[in-house]
């Protein structure tokens, strides 16, 4: 695993902090028999100038089939920018948003969920009031409906039970059907507790606390495919091993890592793999059919399962290629033979073709592909691995910080803040980066994927499993100095020695714990890389496996350019990549954020 920042510049400012939510209601349309009633879910994200909302619109009456719009007014200047799983257009203070085609339904107590941007200056006031095809909602549904004039009765233009077979990016009903990919895979159902990390979370004082959440099962070698016992990540459980246990566990998702390209981690050492560079045959038959074939059986049509699909790969491609700081022989390599991005295209294709079966990309993180010369590049580099499985729609979403540690928010340094007449961009840590935190970093990748190509119904993870950042380190206010890097450096939550430092950070901490549609344009937050399961050793240990020794394990090690030459903030004592570590597991729960 290594981000690997680069510098660069541009401007703009985005930015979230509070998060306001106001609920109104709205009622149902429909023909004139039919029940009515609704609820509004209304929440922002928003900062100085602009704002993310999130809606969500419950049908507590009969189904919709024909199409739905949702209207409502707001009081100041709030200005609609873009929006996504629904169409969203404005005229003055009036807003309306109109059903995409592929989601014109929504069942009896089932939702329509769509977000977008805006702008505003004053205070950004929640809508008094919504309505739905033209009733206002109420939350309830009205005992007697009385009146009704009589409109005819059977109206329901036939619009559209999605032509698309990937679903909508609206529509959550609860009893899955096999074989449909709902929006948010995530929503509503229960995660896949791998008990073979569950034991290891119970071996570490304290660790029951935290040991029932789902984490991610990573195929990080061909072996893991059917189980291996030895010193890493992997135990005993396969994959049909871990589906038949997410099925007697009676979980509705279960997490897994697709991490074994050819020639991997091309810019490290600590996660190289098994597999030469040349080894994309070997790639596909060998591990990617197996798991497809597994993946495939028809006893686990009910379960949703999600694939994180290989971490760090195509950012390296960007980032990390001759003439860049970064540039490794490697990269180079895979970037020349189309080893990852075939590679990738050709996963995305299999599992995607799996109705049950969803499939997240990595997208790296703010601290390695915020910069504007590393983000557009990166989110080219997506969609043609995207299109070299045939579809985009093979795409389900993106994940950020996989086993990185960038913080979730940064209340108090944000792109926009001045201090001193100086922009924290400007700072030494936040070195002219266009984003500060991954919330808003994942929200505005997922609107530029989806401004190049992607289904718009495009969801983002973000991984909280080690961004916590709490304990007694953790700033409570802004800071008072004038000095932009004093300033930076007495507010930031993410108290590493630099943002491009990866390998397990002292004074982390277990972050958000993994959640469902936390905010808007995000499917979850999730546990991906397994709390307690070492980044790389801290010293050469001879391995099987394929991990060298990075340096920047080494807490000794005074870096290079790509952290800015500074120490790596690594502990020490570390065992190789995957293995078991309890003495971070332990500084991890103690540092938790939220506290546990
Ligand atoms: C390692 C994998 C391991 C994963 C999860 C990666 O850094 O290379 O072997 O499965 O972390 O801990």
């Amino acid at each position: 695993m290594r981000p690997i920042p680069t510098r660069a510049r541009a401007l703009t400012a985005a930015a979230a902090v509070s998060i306001v939510a106001g609920a109104g209601a709205v009622a149902v349309a429909g023909s004139a028999s039919a029940a009515a009633g609704c609820r509004v879910d209304y929440a922002v994200n928003q900062w100085s100038s602009g704002f993310t909302a999130n809606v969500t619109v419950t049908n507590l009456g009969d189904p919709i089939s024909g199409g739905w719009n949702l209207k409502w007014a707001y009081a100041g200047n709030q200005t609609v920018t873009q929006g996504w799983s629904a169409t969203v257009t404005q005229s003055g203070q009036n807003v309306t948003a109109t059903n995409p085609s592929w989601a014109a339904s929504i069942p009896t107590n089932g939702t329509a969920n769509f977000g977008f941007n805006a702008n505003y200056s004053g205070t950004n006031t929640t809508p008094a009031s919504f309505s739905l095809n033209g009733t206002v909602c109420t939350g309830n549904v009205p005992t007697s409906p009385s009146s009704s004039p009589s409109s005819s009765p059977s109206s329901s233009p036939s619009s559209s039970p999605s032509s698309s077979p990937s679903t909508s990016p609206s529509t959550s009903q609860s009893p899955q059907q096999p074989g449909t990919k709902v929006d948010n895979p995530y929503a509503g159902a229960k995660g896949y507790v791998n008990p073979e990390w569950k034991a290891k979370a119970e071996s570490v004082s304290g660790g029951s606390r935290v040991s029932n959440n789902p984490t991610a099962v990573w195929i990080d070698r061909i072996a893991a495919i059917e189980g291996t016992e030895d010193s890493s990540s992997n135990g005993a459980m396969g994959v049909r091993d871990h589906l038949d246990a997410a099925l007697a566990q009676g979980a509705g998702y279960i997490q897994f890592v697709i991490y074994n390209l050819p020639g991997r981690d091309c810019a490290a050492l600590a996660s190289n793999g098994e597999l030469g560079p040349n080894d994309l045959p070997r790639y596909k038959a060998e591990y990617i059919d197996p798991i497809a074939a597994i993946q495939g059986e028809a006893k686990y049509a009910g379960l949703r399962i999600i694939n994180i699909v290989e971490i760090d790969s195509l950012p390296n491609l960007v980032t990390n290629t001759s003439g860049q700081a970064g540039g490794t022989a490697m990269c180079d390599t895979m970037k020349a033979n189309g080893g990852y991005v075939q590679g990738i295209g050709y996963a995305l294709q299999k599992l995607g073709a799996l109705g049950n079966v969803y499939n997240y990309v990595d997208a790296a993180h703010h601290g390695w592909i915020g910069w504007d010369s590393n983000f557009g590049p990166t989110a080219d580099i997506m969609l043609q691995a995207a299109q070299a499985s045939g579809n985009v729609k093979n795409v389900h979403g993106f994940i950020t910080n996989t086993a990185n540690y960038s913080a979730l928010r940064e209340p108090f340094v944000q792109p926009t803040t001045t201090v001193g007449g100086q922009n924290v961009r400007q700072s030494k840590w936040v070195d002219w980066n266009q984003y500060t935190d991954e919330l808003t970093f994942a929200q505005a990748f997922r609107t530029k994927l989806v401004s190049i190509g992607f289904d718009s119904g495009l969801g983002m993870l973000i991984d909280t499993s080690r961004n916590g950042w709490g304990g007694s380190q953790r700033p409570t206010a802004a800071s008072t100095s004038t000095d932009v890097n004093t300033y930076v450096n007495q507010s930031r939550i993410d108290r590493r020695i630099h943002a491009g430092n990866w390998c397990n950070q002292a004074g982390a901490g277990l972050g958000e714990r993994p959640t469902a549609a936390p905010a808007a344009g995000i499917d979850a937050y999730v546990w991906v890389k397994p709390p307690g399961e070492s980044d790389g050793s801290s010293t050469l240990i001879p391995n099987d496996e394929g991990k060298g020794f990075d340096r920047m394990c080494d807490p000794t090690y005074t870096g290079n350019a790509r952290n800015g030459n500074s120490l790596t903030g690594a502990l020490s004592g570390a065992p190789i990549s995957g293995a078991w570590f309890p003495a971070q597991f332990a500084e991890l729960m103690a540092n938790a954020y939220p506290a546990l």
